[in-house]
């Protein structure tokens, strides 16, 4: 490769004679896992697909172990919103609000303004390990398309110019392929060219020819920038983070009285994980003890 791999993968690489940092990343297979989990329609299906490549490509620089992207998007189209992870190691999770649109699966790409309405409201909260502070922004995204969000994230969070492409195809069973392309201008590199090559880079051509080709010489042709060279490449998969231990800290952080209100009921409790249904149970003895340690503190 690039990206001639079978499987998903979000891919760095940079362009030494005009300085710009360019990304590309696969999350088919990976919106397909999720999907099936969690029996997206079509309409469902694109929407995810769409935001799952973009938070890919927004999370470009996690590169620490322990470190997370989650993009939660509210909009007033059918769709209402999603949440879609990135965690270090390539790992993503993610869920819509609504799971069945059957009113758009027909033709999703078509009907994707009734889908995401007129804005997304964006709130990307970047978790950092230890006691380094979490990062927060939130911002507005309209034009609501995919693109929008990853250029949108990366002017307002980081002042760095980015023009990003995200293309999700379908066929009749849902998603056929979701893949992104961004090109990002670095401090030093050539920005009044970088704003004249809007239309290369952001052209469906460009996109296209990368979806149908996901080879390095193929992306340096359809960007006009030869000299690409392939920095990591991060194989990409789903992933969930939850486990027992995380499910019970969660509890020990309820407020005291709807803690009291558990314990008092002595049924157990159950916590199922949104992104991939487990679900972790606490006999009444665990809340008992999780209140005590809660009053003590
Ligand atoms: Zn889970």
């Amino acid at each position: 490769m690039i990206l001639r791999r079978p499987s998903d993968s979000l891919v760095l690489g940079f362009s030494p004679g005009a300085k710009y940092r360019v990304a590309f990343t696969d999350v088919t297979e990976t919106v397909h896992a999720i999907s099936d989990m969690h029996q997206f329609s079509p309409a469902a299906e694109y929407v995810f697909g769409g935001t799952m490549a973009a938070t890919a490509l927004m999370a470009a620089d996690l590169r620490r172990a322990g470190e997370s992207l989650g993009v939660r998007l509210d909009c007033d189209g059918a769709a209402a919103g999603s949440y879609t992870e990135y965690s270090t190691g390539g790992h993503l999770r993610g869920y819509m609000r609504r799971k069945v649109l059957e009113e758009y699966d027909a033709d999703p790409p078509a009907n994707h303004e009734q889908l995401v309405g007129s804005e997304f409201r964006a709130l990307a909260y970047l978790s950092r390990p230890g006691s380094e502070p979490d990062g927060k922004s939130v911002f507005r995204v309209s034009p609501p398309t995919f693109r929008n969000l990853v250029e949108t994230y990366y002017l307002e969070s980081f002042q760095l110019p980015t023009w990003a492409n995200v293309g999700v195809r379908m066929d009749s069973a849902g998603v056929a392929k979701a893949m992104g392309i961004m090109v990002q201008c670095m401090p030093d590199g050539a920005m009044q060219d970088f704003v004249e090559r809007v239309g290369v880079f952001t052209s469906e051509e460009a996109l296209a020819r990368v979806m149908d080709d996901p080879a390095l010489e193929t992306a340096r042709v359809a960007l006009g920038l030869p000299d690409i060279e392939i920095g990591t490449a991060v194989p990409l998969e789903f992933r969930c983070g939850c486990s027992r231990e995380r499910s019970r800290a969660m509890l020990a952080g309820m407020p005291i009285r709807d803690l009291e209100e558990i314990a008092a009921a002595g049924a157990p409790q159950v916590v199922s994980c949104h992104f991939c249904g487990s679900a972790y149970e606490f006999p009444p003895e665990e809340l008992r003890e999780i209140l005590a340690a809660r009053k003590k503190a």
